[in-house]
Order: C-alpha cells, then structure tokens, then sequence
C-alpha cells in the first residue's frame, strides 16, 4: 500500500482558491503495474461519490481494476482528507492538492480536465467548471472589472507516508 501525492503548479491571476469541486470530481489518470510495470495507455478516472467492491475482500474502493498483462488486481482510493485548495500565494510552487492510496499500483500521470472551482482574488466571483485541460484558463471579473486567468499548469508525483 503506497500513498502517493498528486502536486500541482500554476500561476493564478487574480483568483483564487482553486480546487476540485464536489465529491463528483474526475480524477483522469495513468497507472502503471507495481508487479509487471506495465503502464496503462489511457486515461482512467476515479471519484469519490463512486465506489465498486473489491474482488476476494469485503472492501470498497474507489476504483479496482486489473493489469492487462499479468492480470494482477489493483485498487485505488482518493483520500479525501488530502484535498486541498491551491490560493493565489500558492502560484508557480507545487502544492499537493490530494493524495490516493495506490495497491498494486503506482501513478504516472494525471490529466486535468473540468469541474475545477475558484473564485476572485478581492470579489469573490465563483468561477465554476473551470476546465484546465489546455493547461491554462482564462475569465472575466465583471464585479471586479479585470481579467482573470490560471496558466502554465504542471504537476508530478510523489510519494508520502
Ligand atoms: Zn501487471
């Protein structure tokens, strides 16, 4: 059983708070097989409010699924106590933003999609479903009449205790 952290970069204009938003969030990622090494070609997402049964356990996970090489089973769960809001002070410094617990499994590579939320830096403007899939995003403060963006988004793994 590894825990493994999920960091995120970004340089935020003018908002903040940035995070996953709602127990329906799609975590889009890559995995590879922590027995054979073989590395998935797609993307796999997992959310908190889906669960499926374990094979030979009595356990939940949030996603359980099998290495299409060596048949071994692997689950995943979000630890949603990790989940955690990336501020305007965060900007250009990783930050971890969730952690899974990996068995059989270790991730290699996260896409970051829609469902993200902010809101502005001194307004207060919600800013909902925002999407990062092009790595950046860019809105509009109406209340606070400036532009608002979140750029150069980058992450990487690491392993916690
Ligand atoms: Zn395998």
């Amino acid at each position: 059983m590894v825990k493994i952290a999920l960091q995120f970069k970004a340089n935020l204009e003018n908002v903040t708070e940035l995070q996953a938003d709602g127990e329906d969030f799609r975590w889009y990622l890559k995995f590879r097989c922590t027995n054979c090494g073989e590395e998935s070609d797609k993307w796999i997402y997992l959310s908190q409010d889906e669960t499926v049964p374990m094979k030979g356990s009595r356990g939940k996970a949030n996603l359980v699924t099998k290495c299409k090489m060596c048949s071994r089973d692997c689950s995943i769960d979000i630890l949603p106590e990790t989940i955690t809001k990336y501020t305007i002070e965060d900007s250009n410094t990783f930050k971890s933003i969730v952690a899974f617990d990996c068995r059989g499994v270790s991730i290699i590579d996260f896409s970051p999609r829609n469902g993200f939320k902010c809101h502005g830096v001194d307004s207060n403007t919600m800013f909902e479903d925002v999407n990062l899939e092009e790595r950046e995003w860019v809105d509009y403060d109406d209340r606070q009449n400036q532009p608002v963006g979140i750029y150069e988004v980058e992450h990487k793994f690491i392993n916690i205790k």
